[in-house]
């Protein structure tokens, strides 16, 4: 360790330079074994490095002339102007982009998550509280410069991680858009922020890309879905997904000031009349997943979109069912449940 530093750019060089053993950083060997540490470097730029995410995003554009990207499997040409179930073509539309302080604290950390909202979604949930983006499509075209810039932008302004939100309907854009983001700088964490209706067969080409997943788990029930969503292969869909999402990044890994770096994070939104089967999930994830899964037990349901011509969802959830959830979560063995 007997270097000297003659310029700030030497200095910089070592203190993240790597050895087989570990990554350097402080003039510190940091074993590669310890995850939690406030030092890690996002998944995606080695594989930006080697020249595989290039490939993987091309292989993914080339996908939209037949689209089977998600489970609704619609064959639509989005390059020619058709659309499925999503009504997204070739370029992914944004309604927002801003510094999020909302999402779960070791998301949102002290300055922001730094969250893109996706127009259009691909599951459509009829109680949907963003009714206006998701299903009447407020928001814009960007291209994937612009898509880049945002990152950039979100970086800039101190950002923990970009959070992309609803992205399964636009996985080739977000590649696409990621590699001039990189070229141009961008270092921090990719959060994949899905309603947890995701193929499997997509999400493994994200391995070693996104870094943090952390998608919703919403009803264990396929009628419940099917009546919600016309997606009555929902909870089928999404234990697959989660399974596939613990297996690419495992638990979630927080650094010393409390931020996440890497791992699961599941989103559970408590509904009238149980009809989101709680138990159910919570013992899925506890005995399939792992009890160490983070977990988000939200109370916030109101009806929204059209729940109300369902008569089951016509009014929000009582404390004492939000309460019953916790129970629950706690029962089946789960031990990191979120604590705002
Ligand atoms: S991404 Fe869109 S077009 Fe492709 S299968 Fe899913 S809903 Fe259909």
């Amino acid at each position: 360790m007997g270097q000297s530093f003659k310029s700030g750019a030497n200095l910089q060089k070592f203190l993240n330079s790597k050895s087989r053993f570990g990554t350097i950083r402080m003039g510190l060997l940091v074993p590669n074994l310890f995850h939690n540490l406030a030092f890690m470097e996002p998944a995606y730029i080695s594989m930006h490095n080697q020249g595989v995410l290039k490939e993987i995003a091309e292989a993914l554009h080339h996908e939209l002339k037949d689209c089977t990207l998600c489970p609704r499997n619609c064959h639509a040409d989005r390059l020619s102007g058709d659309l499925g179930t999503c009504s997204t073509g070739e370029l992914a539309m944004v309604s927002s982009y801003m510094p999020h302080f909302g999402e779960e604290s070791p998301i949102s950390g002290t300055h922001g998550s730094g969250t893109i909202f996706f127009t259009h979604c691909n599951l459509l949930c009829n109680f949907c509280q963003n009714y206006d983006i998701s299903h009447e499509g407020r928001g814009r075209e960007v291209s994937p410069r612009e898509l880049a810039d945002m990152m950039l932008t979100l970086q800039a302004l101190g950002c923990h991680n970009i959070n992309f939100v609803t992205p399964s309907h636009v996985v080739p854009q977000i590649l696409q858009a990621l590699i001039p983001a990189i070229e141009d700088g961008l270092r921090i964490p990719l959060v994949y922020n899905s309603g947890g209706y995701d193929k499997v067969s997509t999400l493994k080409l994200l391995d070693g890309i996104i870094d943090i997943y952390m998608p919703d788990f919403k009803f264990w029930d396929s009628n419940i879905a099917n009546e919600t969503c016309n997606a009555s292969d929902y909870p089928d869909m999404a234990r697959q997904s989660v399974t596939e999402m613990y297996r690419q990044v495992g638990d979630l890994v927080v650094n010393t000031t409390g931020v996440a770096e890497r791992g699961l994070l599941i989103r559970h939104l408590v509904m009238p009349e149980g009809v989101a089967g709680t138990r159910k999930i919570m013992d899925f994830l506890s005995t399939k997943i792992s009890p160490e899964t983070y977990v988000n037990i939200m109370p916030q349901y109101r009806p929204c979109g059209k729940a109300c011509d369902i008569p089951i969802l016509k009014r929000p959830i009582e404390m004492k069912e939000y309460r019953d959830a916790i129970t629950d979560a706690k029962s089946a063995g789960l031990t990191r449940l979120d604590q705002r």
